[in-house]
């Protein structure tokens, strides 16, 4: 079993004509609601790469057909507390020439309590996988109980805060993050990827594929070549799939193969979570 400590959002779309001045009112003509957050998303992409995958977060009085949608993408929802706090929820104004802001308001997701995961947790069996990412509170907490229970660690350094980074890294057995997010691990702490004492390290590289440093020694997995039109949710999608490959106890190798294929599928599509492949579409996809 994998379990997700991780962020629900609602990601609120927006088509405007042009995005919205100091002090203006925008009519918008089109509002799309996607499920997001890195959480959810590679909690999905985990479950429709045929782990099982339990979520632990939280939702406000407005979350429940975040957590039919997650039910839904096969992903056990019991651990995912309903709160008083709004849902976590992105807004997102996209205008004609496809530019955006983006207004995040954490919301639900910094309101997961002690007990929660603690209850959660206690179901765990030693060998079970636990991943965090930078959305949540509690990481810490968990990072630390995760390491106590046996369970492998693991933590997707996004959205990137040095502070969050170094206060998991003592208990951590997989770290992921992207070329920039390694980039400004160095540079706050002066450590580069092959220098930390951690089993497993991924950096992924956009177009370029990923490495993996087994106790610091690095391999190389191009990524496939494929028409990107959409990249959000391909870290997510890849850190999902590794995960799921992990629990099932393949061979890394065998497992970041697997998931540069998702992941290059999903930079093919638009939107997040709920246009991540499975499987099935993952093996049968052809690409040049
Ligand atoms: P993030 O989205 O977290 O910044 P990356 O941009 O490094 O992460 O992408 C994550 C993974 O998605 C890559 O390791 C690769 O497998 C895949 N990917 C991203 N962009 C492309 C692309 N243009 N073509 C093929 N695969 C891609």
């Amino acid at each position: 079993t994998i379990w997700n400590l991780g962020s629900i959002n609602a990601d609120m779309i927006y088509d405007v004509p042009h995005l919205p001045a100091p002090g203006e009112t925008l009519a918008a003509n089109r509002l799309d609601r996607f499920l997001g957050g890195k959480g959810a998303n590679m909690s999905v992409a985990a479950a429709r790469a045929g782990a099982r995958v339990a979520h632990i977060g939280a939702v406000g009085p407005d979350g429940r057909w975040a957590l039919e949608r997650l039910t839904e993408y096969g992903v056990d929802t019991r651990y995912i507390a309903g709160v008083q706090e709004p849902t976590g929820h992105a807004i997102i104004a996209v205008d004609t020439k496809g530019e955006n802001n983006i207004i995040l308001f954490p919301g639900s997701n910094h309101a997961i309590s002690r007990d929660q995961l603690g209850q959660a947790l206690s179901s765990a069996s030693q060998g079970d996988l636990l991943v965090m990412q930078n959305e949540t509170n509690l990481q810490v907490e968990a990072a630390r109980m995760g390491h106590e229970l046996g369970l492998t660690v693991c933590y997707a350094a996004a959205p990137f805060q040095a502070d969050a980074v170094e206060a998991v890294l003592p208990y951590l057995d997989f770290l992921i993050l992207n070329e920039i997010e390694a980039e400004q691990l160095q540079q706050a702490s002066g450590q580069s990827v092959t220098d930390l004492e951690i089993e497993h390290v991924i950096v992924t590289l956009g177009s370029k594929g990923a490495r993996y440093y087994h106790r610091g020694a690095p391999s190389d997995f191009p990524a496939l070549k494929v028409e990107a039109v959409d990249t959000t949710g391909a870290g997510d999608t890849f850190t999902g799939y590794v995960l799921a490959g992990m629990d099932r106890g393949m061979p890394m190798a065998q497992a970041i193969s697997q998931a540069n294929r998702a992941a290059a599928l999903m930079v093919t599509r638009h939107g997040t979570a709920d246009v991540i492949p499975d499987l099935k579409e993952v093996h049968e996809a052809q690409f040049d």
